[in-house]
């Protein structure tokens, strides 16, 4: 059941049964009916007019890929004529000076800007409770969390607020909140989608990337946005989104099952929809390898090392003097340590604290150093598994979305449900999730991870499964 709800308004738009104008209304308007949900920080009128009116000059040249369609941009992505404020206190009134380089393109593909959205603080958590402007909500069940960072992008096309937004995925943060609010979502090949204007967390990790309801609009947003950008030194020369030929099945599809990814955690209720999509797409022509990636179990330490380590000195210039609003003291060192006490909020703290942990003298090797090496290790057992197999499958979160507050003060757990994410950003792999089932009303997730610069191909795959399945349909009932 291949849908493209993303191209089907922008046929409206082009038919001129809506209009960009009329469709941000619309957007707007749905927001303004889910506020309960908290998933935006701002209406983006300002910007959104400016969006507008290119978007018409656009469709006028027939030349807008986007059509005028309505989206919405996490809230640590620069953009002109908003507020940027990575759901802190300390940037609630930044204005960023320049536009990161994705929403440049996505503004001259013709998209139209509505809003930005809730996050956790600087992009750390996983359940997008972290936020100086209050918790986001799943739209299908409202005492629940709809997963972080990107929450509220995810909650906004969960809720079919708008049909395609932007999000950000350092550990799983695209995908982690894709599969809890029951929508696609996918992270690109590090280096295929320019970081110039994201707002950095793990430079060595963070990727920007699409939601929307269906893969094959996945694929028309990522279109738009990839490429190479010099203002990026590591975007890759080879950025870019091949053209394919959508292929009607699977055949000659080699889908490399890890075990290590079924393990840590990985409850049952997820594992049963996850393993059944595994069957189908086994039915459409792919063949199953079985194989081992032993460092797997590692990634989560070695993650929140290297992100964390990343994230220390990526956050020292929110000081409020060079970023960041400042506090009054009485010398320069008190205006500082004020400014990034008050500003910041605790896990953007504890981040800190274990980063600059793990980088002092004495502390480096023992930490850093020994989690570079296993992430070189991953590296090479990840492209080992790839010289047998095209694609890895494996569910994208261990359960289904927790409840709120469920992990209290025990941020380790917390860390725990990134466990089939890390590795994907960890070496550097392209990852998409995708709604394969329920378990007691709540959506689960199917992750696709490939090698370097095969994002089409998870996109085919993606499409494939979607033209036989209807998962991805299912809309919360509260939003149909
Ligand atoms: N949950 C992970 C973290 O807190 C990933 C966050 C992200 O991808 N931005 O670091």
């Amino acid at each position: 059941m291949n849908s493209s709800p993303l191209a089907a308004l922008a046929g409206q738009i082009a038919a001129g049964e809506s209009s960009p104008e009329k469709a941000a209304a619309d957007a707007c308007a749905a927001i303004d009916r889910a506020a309960v949900l908290n998933a935006f920080i701002q209406i983006t009128e300002k910007r959104a007019a400016t969006d507008i009116e290119r978007a018409e000059q656009l469709i006028d040249s027939g030349n807008s890929p986007l059509g005028g369609v309505p989206v919405a941009v996490k809230d640590i992505i620069c953009t002109l004529e908003t507020r940027t404020t990575c759901a802190s206190k300390l940037l609630a009134e930044f204005t960023s000076p320049y536009e990161a380089t994705v929403t440049g393109l996505l503004a001259k593909a013709g998209a139209v800007v509505v809003g930005k959205t809730n996050l956790d603080e600087f992009a750390m958590g996983t359940t997008g409770e972290h936020s100086a402007f209050g918790a986001t909500r799943n739209p299908w069940d409202r005492q629940r969390v709809p997963g972080g960072s990107s929450s509220g992008s995810a909650a906004a096309v969960a809720a079919r607020l708008v049909v395609a937004a932007l999000g950000t995925d350092t550990g799983g943060s695209v995908r982690m909140p894709a599969a809890y609010c029951g929508i696609c979502g996918i992270k690109p090949t590090y280096g295929m989608v320019s970081r110039r204007g994201l707002v950095a967390y793990g430079s060595s990790l963070d990727q920007a990337g699409v939601f929307a309801s269906a893969a094959a609009d996945l694929r028309i947003v990522l279109a738009a946005i990839a490429g190479h950008d010099p203002g990026d030194s590591t975007s890759r020369p080879d950025a870019g989104l091949a053209e394919t030929v959508l292929p009607e099945n699977l055949n000659g599809i080699r889908i490399g099952v890890v075990e290590q990814l079924f393990g840590q955690g990985v409850s049952d209720e997820v594992a049963g929809p996850v393993r059944a999509a595994i069957g189908q797409m086994q039915q459409l022509g792919a063949s199953i390898v079985k194989l081992e990636i032993e460092s797997i179990r590692h990634a989560i330490p070695a993650y929140y090392i290297i992100a964390c380590a990343e994230a220390a000195s990526n956050l020292s210039r929110f000081d409020g003097i060079r970023y960041g609003s400042r506090a009054s003291g009485e010398d320069i060192e008190q205006v500082i340590m004020r400014s990034r006490s008050q500003g910041f909020g605790a896990e953007v703290k504890r981040r800190i604290m274990l980063g600059s942990f793990v980088l002092c003298h004495g502390y480096i090797d023992a930490y850093y150093r020994k989690a570079q090496q296993l992430r070189r290790k991953l590296i090479d057992e990840f492209a080992s598994a790839f010289a047998q197999c095209d694609l890895i499958a494996a569910p994208a979160a261990p359960t289904t979305a927790p409840r709120l507050g469920e992990f209290g003060d025990d941020p380790v757990r917390m860390y725990g449900q990134d466990v089939c994410t890390v590795p994907a950003n960890l070496a550097g792999l392209p990852a998409l999730s995708i709604p394969c089932g329920f378990a007691a009303g709540l959506p689960v997730g199917l992750q696709l991870i490939g090698a370097k610069m095969s994002d089409a191909l998870l996109l085919d795959c993606a499409q494939v499964y979607q033209g036989k399945t209807d998962f991805h349909l299912q809309v919360p009932p509260e939003y149909q």
